[in-house]
């Protein structure tokens, strides 16, 4: 199989390793890629949210199936521009990655499904901004409708800046609060078959106790060993199944991964966020952990034939990923910095990019991540935590809690 990847994050970069590694891939390429994805796939500098430019890479590469890996591309029309090619792509549609493209879309699919979520009102004047949040009480919690790359959600218990984060975005999705630990699970689905992923958690604020503003992710670990064990199952009858029967409803299956971002709340699991793509830092742990082959997995969904494929197999133990962040993420991060010990196994690259002298250097807000196994989640903290000690990058910044609560008993449901 000939495998065109489309991305440049840790995400592509961890989906990269797992593609590499499928005895049925003989040929991977990446675009735009990065220092990291180029250790194992030949890279074309490509832009990835141009969609005649990538069908026509992968039309030039002769490429038997695409993968598209972040969210702007998908919503941008390139999974549609590849299809019309006549070739493979696991990615939905445009129409389909309304789903993560628009908060307002994703709350109206959720009610006509009847899937649990958290109450909602979409506003587009400060007047229906008033009387939602007045509606629904603080913490308040409001989203940006478009993508914002997983920075545009303020939760606070100030009602003054909940009302500056919504004048500053204009079209905002106000919720209620949702309160329990938030769990990660990746679908993969042809739009009709679905299959689940080990679930994960990520940490998505900047510091040690969830404090700071929210970021990208800054680390994840799986498996989950405090989650109920019916979780996977509930999430699949009550979200999943009725979600992808809705989009099939409105002509517009959802074909590729479905991220279902989760509260486990007293009442059950409600829907925090739908995500069209692989999730980043969680993609780093679950591939870390998946046996089965992905690029047959992503093959048989993007070819309509999952129900065919066999079940997946897991390896035992835990992964941990920590992310290391860029000095000043998320608002104004600081690039150009020497980054040393990152060219080895585990390492995970994101915001980096090679200078003319060869030398690797920071380039964005996440730099990197590094992701560890271990037989157990205690020691697979340990050695992510031994891998990140043996980075160096002035001004990095990374959490030192990541799994912590986890491997010391703390979650309660
Ligand atoms: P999102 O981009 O929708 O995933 O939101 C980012 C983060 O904001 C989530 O991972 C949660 O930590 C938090 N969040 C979003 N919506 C809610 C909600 N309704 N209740 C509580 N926290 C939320």
């Amino acid at each position: 199989m000939r495998v065109l990847l489309i991305g440049s994050g840790g995400r592509e970069h961890a989906l990269a390793v797992g593609l590499a590694a499928d005895p049925s891939v003989d040929f991977l390429a990446a675009a735009p890629g990065n220092p990291g994805i180029a250790q194992v796939a030949s890279i074309f500098p490509v832009t990835a949210t141009d969609p005649a430019a990538v069908a026509a890479l992968a039309v030039e590469l002769a490429a038997d199936l695409v993968v598209v890996g972040p969210e702007a591309p998908l919503v941008a029309g390139v999974a549609d521009a590849v299809r019309a090619k006549g070739i493979a792509c696991f990615g939905p549609s445009a129409a389909a990655a309304q789903l993560e493209g628009s908060k307002a879309f994703a709350k109206e699919v959720m009610a006509a499904a009847g899937v649990p979520t958290a109450r909602s009102h979409a506003c587009t004047s400060a007047d229906a901004v008033s009387r939602a949040l007045d509606d629904l009480g603080a913490p308040y919690v409001v989203k940006n409708d478009g993508l914002a790359a997983g920075k545009g959600v303020v939760v606070t218990s100030s009602l003054d800046e909940a009302r500056r984060h919504a004048a500053e975005c204009g079209k905002v999705v106000i919720e209620e609060y949702l309160s329990g630990p938030e769990v990660s699970l990746f679908v993969v689905t042809d739009g009709t078959a679905a299959v689940p992923l080990m679930p994960a958690q990520d940490f998505k604020r900047l510091a040690d106790g969830d404090e700071g503003p929210n970021t990208g992710g800054m680390g994840a670990y799986a498996p989950l060993s405090w989650a109920p064990s019916d979780l996977v199952p509930r999430v699949m009858r009550e979200t999943v199944e009725p979600t992808l029967a809705e989009m099939r409803s409105r002509g517009i299956p959802f074909a590729g991964l479905l991220y279902v971002g989760l509260a486990l709340t007293p009442d059950g699991p409600k829907v925090i966020e739908f995500n069209a793509r692989f999730g980043d830092p969680e993609t780093q742990v679950v591939l870390a952990l998946l046996a089965t082959p992905l690029a047959g997995l992503l093959q048989a969904a993007a070819t309509g034939k999952l129900a065919e494929h066999p079940p997946l197999r897991w390896h035992d133990g835990a992964a941990v990923t920590v992310v290391v962040a860029s000095k000043n993420y998320p608002s104004t991060p600081r690039t150009g910095d020497v980054i040393t010990g990152a060219e080895v196994p585990g390492v995970i690259h994101a915001g980096t990019a090679r200078r003319d002298d060869g030398s690797l250097i920071s380039a964005g807000g996440r730099v990197l991540s590094v992701t560890a196994t271990g037989p157990d989640l205690a020691s697979a903290r340990d050695a992510a935590y031994a891998l990140v000690d043996s980075v160096r990058l002035d001004g990095a910044q990374y959490r030192t809690d990541i799994a912590l609560g986890a491997v010391e008993g703390r979650i309660t449901l």
